[in-house]
């Protein structure tokens, strides 16, 4: 590692549970983070920040005035641009030794086939309950880790998937196809709260790639965002499920 770069993460290599080897390792990964929105906003210019190798972003929307309250990289004058192409120059301007790669397409079968398997992990920071059904069932299909998480209203949720492990759980053991169908648009969303989850998934991906700590996986982590309080509940794996079990 040159000079520079120890410096640039010299906090991170003081901690013990990160040090060289762990930073190292941070730079050789490649992370694949699923929405440009709230909670892509939060997590990735920490992961960035943080020399993860090689940042994929995903998003086929543009920006809107109304992203602005919580969509930190983005401002007034990049409305009706992509989503995605933003936050790489937001990211690029902040760390220049990592690599980033944009994707402005809808997600599909051919992109996950093509994209998810070169993967180490993948972040789902969607919105909207299709997305986490299709995110899971292709990272369960390549047994590509998964952190999950949702934001609404006040309250965050928090997930963890590797099914590398043997009876681990997947996020539709977990949620059926039908339910979920709360969205920010409508409902409304609190700032503070989209960077304090966001945040997590970027933790949840240092921690594992660098094996530290104890994770969220197999676990639900539900925050509430009006009194500062959290509280979590194990997974269980559904022999049954349509999508881990065939
Ligand atoms: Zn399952």
């Amino acid at each position: 590692m040159q000079d520079t770069q120890l410096l640039r993460y010299s906090r991170h290599i003081f901690l013990d549970e990160i040090d060289i080897a762990g930073q190292e390792k941070l730079e050789q990964v490649t992370v694949l983070i699923i929405g440009c929105g709230g909670l892509g906003n939060a997590c990735a210019p920490i992961l960035a920040a943080s020399g993860i190798g090689h940042i994929i972003l995903c998003d086929d929307d543009v920006i809107e005035m109304s992203n602005l309250q919580r969509q930190f990289a983005f401002t007034s004058k990049d409305i009706g641009q992509s989503k995605a192409e933003i936050l790489a120059q937001y990211l690029a301007e902040r760390n220049d030794s990592i690599k980033i790669t944009v994707f402005k397409k809808r997600i599909s079968q051919e992109f996950f086939l093509t994209t998810l398997i070169n993967c180490d992990i993948v972040i789902d920071c969607t919105d909207n309950s299709k997305s986490r059904h299709l995110i899971n069932k292709f990272s369960v299909r390549t047994k590509t880790p998964l952190i999950s998480a949702s934001v609404i209203q006040f309250s965050g949720q928090l997930m963890v998937f590797d099914l590398r492990q043997a009876y681990a759980p997947c996020y539709a053991c977990l949620f059926l196809k039908t339910s979920d169908n709360l969205s920010c648009s409508e409902n409304g969303v609190f700032s503070p709260l989209v960077h304090i989850i966001g945040a997590a998934q970027a933790s949840e991906v240092i921690k594992m790639i660098c094996g530290f700590g104890q994770s969220a996986l197999g676990k639900v982590i539900q925050f509430e965002g009006l009194n500062f309080s959290s509280y979590q509940f194990k997974i269980e794996k559904d022999f049954d499920c349509s999508v881990c079990n065939h």
